[in-house]
């Protein structure tokens, strides 16, 4: 499947790491891998669990989804990636109550709240985006059962991003096509069902507002 721009947004993403107007010393170096391997087991965690999504965004780094809702996005700097997280969301109560991983805290004057992501911070996103329970947490928020009709991270990461392009549109099942607020849940769904033959491919996979998705799976029995 051809993802044009989205190559060129990771290029982009890596490029932002890389200290411009000096040479590369060995510790940024070293970073900058631990970087690019966080990135490759994020994209780990999304083949692995249907809710989690990321999408990168030219403006501002890696967008992270929870049901096609923005729970925060990852921002590279020259040198460092940051982490913002909106307030009152999962994410964020779990960073609170985890702190010792988390020391770097950089208040930010509007609605979210920055990390600096060390190389162990790194660590504990990976292990928290892939549901792995730690020894001192409570059940991760990924405990959720594997959806059964299960389609590969990229592809909905494609129709999440062709969503969100459209000003997050609801093609609308049985009614109009709408606007889905925000906090409203969306799913991934089958344009030709799966039962039906459907494949799972980036042309059979659209994003549907959960009512909609709901009345589609009702009139299909
Ligand atoms: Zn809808």
């Amino acid at each position: 499947m051809a993802r044009y721009g989205q190559t060129y947004k990771v290029a982009e993403f890596i490029s932002k790491l890389v200290p411009r107007k000096r040479t590369i010393l060995k510790n940024d170096q070293n970073y900058i891998h631990s970087c690019i391997n966080f990135l490759m087991q994020l994209d780990l965690c999304q083949e692995d669990h249907p809710f989690v999504t990321f999408s990168f965004s030219a403006a501002d780094g890696l967008w992270v989804y929870y049901k096609g809702e923005s729970i925060g996005f990852i921002k590279p700097t020259q040198k460092y990636l940051f982490l913002h997280v909106f307030e009152k969301n999962h994410l964020s109560k779990k960073i609170d109550a985890q702190k010792k991983h988390f020391q770097k805290l950089v208040e930010t004057s509007y609605a979210h709240k920055q990390w600096h992501i060390g190389v162990n911070e790194m660590d504990w996103l990976v292990d928290y985006f892939s549901g792995r329970p730690r020894p001192s947490g409570k059940q991760s928020f990924l405990s959720e059962k594997k959806h059964p009709r299960y389609i590969p991270g990229h592809i909905r990461q494609a129709a999440l991003d062709d969503f969100l392009a459209s000003g997050r549109q609801c093609p609308g099942v049985g009614i109009m096509p709408h606007k889905v607020p925000q906090k409203e849940a969306i799913e991934f769904d089958h344009i030709m069902p799966h039962s039906e033959g459907g494949p799972n491919t980036y042309s059979n996979i659209q994003v549907l507002c959960k009512k909609c998705n709901r009345t589609k799976g009702a009139s299909a029995r």
